[in-house]
């Protein structure tokens, strides 16, 4: 089936499986999840986040990974090479069901020229992190972390919240489309600038956006007037950010406002997935295709006008930093020398959590009722009494949070942590408090699992930012400790040439092979975060490491 701009995919739910093993069952419905449109941004194009983020290589690869997947016997192994189906091996019960590998090019070939090129040939496909690796679970896979991220911005400001702070940033897409709800959480006001009007009233659709406007003049009277009330509310705007942020920083020069927090989440990793000025949504993807070259240099040198904006607002003093699109980098190739002046968020605020192992931890409910996810949100809060942050994303998650596709949670748990929440949830399965499987999972921006040095490795103490043996180590160690389907993907987040990293999803399907398999991946994947940040010499890690008993050979 070729023609199949109209096929709806959505995964089954309940108890009852046609796979022969619940770790096929598993792949297969995460695979469809990641593909509802209710969860991914363009899934005609099998496109789930992040610029081009694919699930499958084509319909037809598509097709040929869920018949296979149904076919595939309990000690069999499926490969997935770029989102195409490409062979079954027999392997043993212990093993992954599915071992993928996404996007991946040897080092001098690693361009996004080169790339597209092959892709066109049908040779390849963009894996993002999770749209590849079959663990998206909507907008509200990056929320905890997005949140978390601006509640550390309030505090390196001194404040406990960002209540009367205006925070501006660009970006509403499938990640982006956090941050409004992220800063409303955190008491404060936000502007959200996206181009795509569709992508605004998807996050209003959604609740992470409270409201959005095609006037400018409109949306600036809004958060001012939010900001001096002390009110939450985030605003989106429809508008070019290469535009819109100058024009912003021309109205505070002004005194008409002033813009306390700026970051931006537009899809500038991939120049063909950022409209530059002067190009319209409508022509968007037939100017990217009919001169990809001259695009991306328009592309850029767009990118280095917005952050040209964001530096001069630091020069101002607002709290300034990437959020992980590779701007900085892509405003420099567009002649802007002073890209880097603002940090990335991982050294500015998350890195002592990676120190811990800590980082997005997630789970769905293959029953596809909400009632399971509730029952294992009291299940972690009681494992977990005294982390009172973790108990406040709790309720809030509760109360604000849309399941899109297959009910799921994120949070944030580290080494020595994760495990008891798989084991928890496998017991619950198996007694039945459950009414199906839990699948188990984690972002690929983690703390372990990643080299991306613009990125979730940027200004390592040891200057280890681009070294990527750690993530083919975590890969290789998730797949020898009974992990259910493990990735190893190329260019998510930062783009081709930029970052190497690995992906684990583990089933909890109440059996006690699968709570050996939980016990150790959940131990052991975290552990290589501790281990990461052992070795490049960060002392909190070293005593977490001793503390939780982590064995380092040179620690
Ligand atoms: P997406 O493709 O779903 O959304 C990108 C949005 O940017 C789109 O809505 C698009 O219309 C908008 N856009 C493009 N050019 C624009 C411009 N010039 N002005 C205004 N808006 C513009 O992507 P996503 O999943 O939201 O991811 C966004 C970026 O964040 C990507 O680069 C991704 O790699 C990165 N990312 C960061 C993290 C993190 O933790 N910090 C996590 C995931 C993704």
């Amino acid at each position: 089936m070729s023609d199949t701009t109209t096929r709806i995919i959505r995964a089954a739910r309940g108890n009852e499986r046609t796979a022969k093993s619940w770790g096929a069952e598993a792949a297969k419905r995460m695979l469809m999840n990641n593909l509802d449109p209710e969860v991914a941004e363009h899934p005609e194009d099998l496109v789930v986040y992040g610029g081009t983020g694919r699930a499958a290589r084509s319909w037809e690869a598509y097709d040929a990974i869920v018949r296979t997947l149904d076919e595939l016997e309990p000690d069999e192994t499926l490969l997935v090479q770029s989102g195409k189906p490409v062979g079954v091996f027999r392997t043993h019960e212990w093993a992954p069901r599915v071992l993928i590998a996404n996007s991946n090019l040897v080092g001098d070939w690693a361009t996004w020229p080169e790339f597209r090129k092959l892709e066109a040939a049908g040779l390849m496909m963009y894996g993002q992190m999770t749209a590849g690796s079959w663990i998206y679970i909507g907008t509200q896979g990056i929320l905890q972390g997005t949140y978390e991220t601006f509640a550390a911005v309030a505090r390196s400001l001194g404040r406990d919240s960002l209540r009367g702070t205006l925070t501006l940033t660009g970006g509403a897409g499938g990640m982006g489309g956090a941050q409004p709800l992220a800063v409303t959480l955190n008491d404060g006001v936000v502007l959200i600038v996206d181009v795509d009007e569709s992508r605004l009233s998807r996050r209003v659709d959604h609740g992470y956006l409270d409201e959005y406007t095609t006037d400018l003049d409109e949306a600036v009277a809004r958060v001012v007037a939010a900001k001096e009330a002390g009110e939450a509310l985030s605003v989106g705007v429809v508008g070019n950010a290469a535009e819109v942020f100058p024009e912003l920083k021309r109205r505070q020069d002004a005194g008409q406002l002033t813009i306390d927090v700026v970051t931006d989440q537009t899809s500038a990793h991939d120049p063909l997935a950022y409209l530059p000025v002067g190009i319209s949504v409508a022509d968007w993807k037939t100017e990217a295709d009919r001169e990809p070259e001259e695009f991306t240099r328009r592309s850029r040198e767009s990118m280095a006008a917005h952050v040209a904006a964001m530096v001069a607002f630091q020069d101002a003093g607002a709290a300034v930093f990437d959020y992980g699109n590779s701007i900085r980098a892509e405003a420099q190739l567009g002649g802007f020398a002073r890209a880097f002046e603002f940090p990335g968020f991982v050294p500015a605020y998350i890195r002592p959590q990676f120190e811990e192992g800590r980082g997005p931890f997630r789970w769905a409910a293959l029953s596809g009722d909400p009632e399971d996810i509730y029952k294992t949100d009291r299940a972690i809060a009681e494992l977990f009494p005294d982390d009172k942050a973790l108990h406040r994303w709790l309720d809030k998650a509760r109360e604000k949070v849309r399941f899109e596709g297959l009910p799921a949670r994120i949070c944030w748990l580290g080494f020595k942590e994760r495990h008891l929440a798989g084991l928890k949830f496998n017991e619950m399965v198996a007694s039945g408090e459950l009414s199906a499987p839990i699948v188990i999972g984690r972002d690929h921006l983690d703390s372990g699992s990643v080299a991306s040095p613009y990125r979730e490795t940027e200004a390592m103490k040891d200057g280890s930012d681009a070294i990527a043996d750690w993530p083919l180590l975590n890969a290789l160690l998730n797949t020898s400790s009974g992990a259910s389907w493990v990735s190893l993907h190329h260019g998510g987040g930062v783009g081709i040439g930029r970052s190497i990293h690995a992906g684990q999803v583990t089933v909890a399907d109440g059996s006690d092979l699968a709570a050996e398999k939980l016990e150790r991946v959940l131990t052991n994947d975290p552990g290589t975060g501790v281990m990461r940040h052992v070795d490049a010499g960060y002392e909190h890690a070293r005593d977490i490491a001793r503390e939780r008993g982590l064995k380092v050979p040179m620690l």
